[in-house]
Formats: C-alpha cells, structure tokens, sequence
C-alpha cells in the first residue's frame, strides 16, 4: 500500500514539471512572436518636411506601442541647414534582435530665393516648384530657365530647337493669314558670340546700361534655342499692328512675350516687344493671363539677378 502511494506521488510529481515545461516553453513561443509581431506593426512616416535651419525630432512620428523595448535610430547623412532632399533609413531594432529598415525622405526647404543657391539639388522654388540642374542647366518644373540668376554653360546650345522652328512655322502661318508677316530677326545665339556683343555693348553704355538690354555670357535666351528676335529688333518695333499681333496670338503657337512692359524690376530686362520665348502651350496659356501677361519669374516664384 505504501509502495503504492509512492509510486502515485512520483507519477505526480512528473506530470507537474512537464506542465511547468509546457506552460514556460509555450509562454517564450508567445513571447517571440508578439515581439516580432510589434516590430512589423510600427508606422514610419514616409516624408518629413522642415524648414531650412529647423531642426526636427524625426523619431517622434513614428507609431509603435511605448511599452515595448524598441531601439531606433536614423541611417544616412542629411543635414538641417542644408537645402535638399535626402533619402534616410529608420533601422528598428527590438530586444530579441529582430530588425527592420524602413525608407523615408527628409526634404529641407526654402522659401528664400537667396537660399537656394546654397542648397543641395533637387530643390524648390518659393512658389514651391522643383529645381533641376542637369548638367549644368537649370530645369524649373521641367522649363528650361535662363536668366540674370540662373545661366547656361558655354558649350550649352546649337541652334534653334525643332520643336521651337516647327511652332514658329505654325505661328508665322496664322500670322501671314491675318495679314502680317512675322520672321526671325536673331535666333539662336552661341555663347562666344554673346561675349562679343556684350563686350562690345559694355564698351559703349557701362556695364550698368549694357546689362539693362544685353544678357551677359551664359545669361542669354538665345543660347538656349528656345528664343528668337522677330522683325524690327528695337523700341520702334512696339505697337506696331504686327507686335500686338504677336502679343495677343503667340501663346496659342506656345511662344511667350519674354519681357513686357512694366515688368523690368521682375525680369532684369526692359520691354522688348521683338524677344519670344518658347515654353510650350500649355504654360504658354497660363502665362498669357488673358492678355495681362505674367513672366517666368512670377509664375515659378525666382529671382533674376546677377549673383556677381
Ligand atoms: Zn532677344
């Protein structure tokens, strides 16, 4: 009877710790899974936006439950006074060593023209838009821009560009329809030619007055071969039945009237009645306002100053 018992006590005893093992070793399983469960269930944002010279807690928007034991921290170099967007990494480590990456974009902005030229590429202009240099031109929403702020490279350019010749061809068209014959004056113009005229313009006014009318090296429409000079290329050419003409129809064609009047404080340059842009139709419209012409530098929010 004794024996008995004991053997009862001893077959007790064994179904205890194998309880103790099951319920310890399911309890670690458990465990496991919620913390690889908590690391997969963080949100990171995917885009953080500061101002330039605003530093901000990047970790701070990251959604995860606070109870846990969770390291982040931040991979790749960006930097808070420095204009740009930079592509980052939040590396999500837990306590069992299980780890994730996940991709975002810092992006440092300016409102301040006189910030960009610090600032790394792509960046945007004050009215938001994205700047593109490639290669050395400068890309404003995908518009090629030259100005007194933005220039091209001096190989940069040979010869007006198909696309412009062919919506001059529609142009001139619809223009000898309606009675007036309108021709490039001066079209393309490489750089080592505007040095020359330049030189010879500086020669003659100053600098001061040669920068009013002439665009120095790399500043000039005209290499770009987007540009040309129609008819008469001076102030005798404003208001002539053919100038209005082209002020009033040219956006149709995609052409833009590079410098109106009244907007010289804007462009750097005085009215010319005579100088065409090529941008296109449909910026070609938004521009023409109706007839209340707005310049490349007001709609896309730049500057046009010499920076020298
Ligand atoms: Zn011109």
């Amino acid at each position: 009877m004794k024996r008995k018992r004991k053997k009862i006590k001893k077959q007790l005893w064994f179904f205890l710790i194998f309880f103790v093992f099951l319920l310890l070793g399911n309890f670690c399983l458990t465990r496991k899974k919620t913390l690889e469960k908590e690391v997969l269930n963080i949100i990171c944002p995917k885009e953080l936006t500061t101002e330039l010279g605003k530093a901000i807690d990047l970790i701070k928007n990251i959604e995860y439950d606070k109870n846990t034991k969770i390291d982040i921290h931040v991979e790749g170099d960006y930097d808070f006074n420095r204009v740009g967007e930079y592509s980052l990494y939040y590396v999500i480590k837990d306590e069992n060593g299980n780890e994730k990456k996940e991709p975002f974009l810092l992006k440092v902005i300016s409102y301040n023209d006189a910030d960009i030229t610090i600032g790394e590429k792509p960046y945007k202009t004050s009215k938001g838009f994205k700047i593109e240099e490639i290669d050395g031109v400068t890309y404003i929403d995908g518009t090629l821009i030259v100005n007194k702020t933005y220039s091209l490279p001096s190989t940069y350019g040979n010869g007006l560009t198909e696309e412009t010749k062919t919506a001059f061809q529609k142009l001139r068209a619809a223009a000898l329809l309606d009675g007036f014959d309108i021709y490039i004056a001066s079209g393309f113009r490489s750089y080592d030619r505007q040095v020359t005229l330049y030189n010879n313009y500086v020669q003659r006014d100053g600098i001061e007055g040669a920068d009013t009318y002439s665009a120095r090296p790399g500043h000039s429409e005209h290499q770009s071969g987007l540009t040309f000079d129609v008819n008469e290329v001076s102030d005798k050419f404003h208001n002539t039945p053919e100038a209005n003409w082209l002020e009033n129809n040219c956006y149709k064609y995609g052409f833009i009237l590079r410098f109106p009047n009244g907007k010289e404080k804007v462009t750097g340059f005085k009215y010319e009645s005579w100088h065409f842009r090529y941008v296109g139709e449909e910026l070609a419209k938004k521009l023409f306002n109706n007839g209340d012409w707005i310049t490349l530098e007001e709609y896309f929010g730049i500057s046009s100053v010499y920076q020298n």
